[in-house]
């Protein structure tokens, strides 16, 4: 068995492949987003895998690879075609080479044509495979820009993807209607590119007409992506939250320890989204915590002290992580859940009241 994840990046339709040994706990990630490395590198920690290595398919355009900054979050290594350009990897690909991971592993596959680095992974088993851009569902990658070759690509297709069993689901690298799967057998009979009696001739004919528009990232993307998502200069890396030390969860929040905030909880705001008759049970409260139950939330925003960081409290942590999001998504920036809420709370040994203020 393997452990697999399908993760989504709206703004770039790409597509972020998790897998993983269960039993060893090791995972490889395929194609990360720059923006999303955050909440990958959450998933990766709330699963218990280590990540062992990024692979890209190809030097994307339209998005920036986030391999360097999950190498900074997780210590994976970062894997990229040989044949690709790119500066500053751990580890080049050619075809035929292995990744492992526990005792599952990936075949690479050279599959150029969309750009000359294109590789395909092949899951052991041969179950499945990730052809980033060479194969999309009913279509491909273009072949316009980055060494493109419609001839290229054609045999690329047929003979090292379309090759593999009829049984084996084929992941792309995009979607731009969010379909999310097919198989050789689907696209061998109905993929309009290479399907059927589809020959080169077709097929370089249909690429020559797609009159696509050049991708809005790709001046951006490309060279980000050859140094392998590494910001020039160090800038352009996404915030980083310096009140307090937080952990990013994969249900979009942030979380603070009972301890972490036991040390500076004078300096936030605590907000307790309890019920009143909750707050004086026998639980009791955080001293200094504001009691604003989560049905009244919303409308005690404007009493919020926007300059100073706010936690959100519980029972459980589950109420204050909705409230969290609330805020979050009314615009205050520095707003964190406190993690297992009063129940973790008292199990620390840390102090309460039990009367109303
Ligand atoms: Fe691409």
């Amino acid at each position: 068995m393997v452990l697999f994840r399908q993760l989504f990046h709206p703004t770039s339709s790409a597509y972020t492949y998790l897998l993983a040994d269960p039993s060893a706990r090791e995972a490889v990630l395929i194609d990360s987003v720059f923006e999303n490395a955050r909440r990958d590198a959450a998933l990766v920690r709330e699963l218990g895998l280590r990540l062992l290595y990024t692979l890209d398919t190809h030097v994307h355009a339209d998005h920036v690879t986030g391999a360097w900054l999950l190498r900074q979050h997780c210590g994976s290594r970062i894997a990229q075609a040989a044949t690709g350009g790119v500066q500053g990897a751990d580890r080049l690909l050619s075809d035929g080479d292995r990744v492992a991971f526990g005792t599952r592993y990936l075949d690479v596959r050279a599959t150029p044509g969309h750009t000359n680095g294109c590789l395909t992974y092949v899951l052991d088993d041969l179950s499945a495979a990730f052809t980033g851009d060479a194969l999309l569902i009913r279509g491909c990658g273009r072949t316009d820009f980055q060494q493109g070759n419609p001839a290229t690509l054609f045999h690329s297709v047929r003979d090292r993807i379309l090759s593999l069993p009829d049984s084996c689901l084929l992941y792309p690298g995009h979607d731009y209607r969010g379909l999310t799967a097919t198989s050789v057998a689907e696209e061998r009979a109905h993929n309009p590119r290479f399907g059927g009696d589809a020959n080169e001739t077709d097929f370089a004919v249909f690429m020559h007409n797609l009159g696509l528009p050049r991708p809005q990232l790709m001046d951006i993307a490309v060279p980000a992506n050859l140094r392998c998502g590494r910001p020039e200069g160090g800038g352009g890396l996404p915030d980083e939250p310096d009140w307090a030390p937080l952990t990013f969860t994969f249900g979009g929040i942030w979380e603070i320890d009972p301890q972490a905030l036991a040390e500076r909880r004078l300096g936030v705001q605590l907000i307790d989204v309890r019920e009143s008759a909750e707050f004086v049970a026998a639980l009791g409260h955080i001293p200094g915590a504001r009691l604003i139950p989560l049905s009244s939330l919303r409308a005690a925003l404007t009493g919020l002290d926007r300059e100073r960081p706010v936690v959100t409290v519980c029972r459980s942590g589950a109420r204050s992580a909705q409230a969290c999001a609330l805020l979050q998504k009314a615009g205050l920036s520095r707003v964190a859940n406190l993690a297992g809420g009063m129940l973790r709370w008292h199990a620390s040994g840390l102090p309460v009241e039990e009367s109303h203020p």
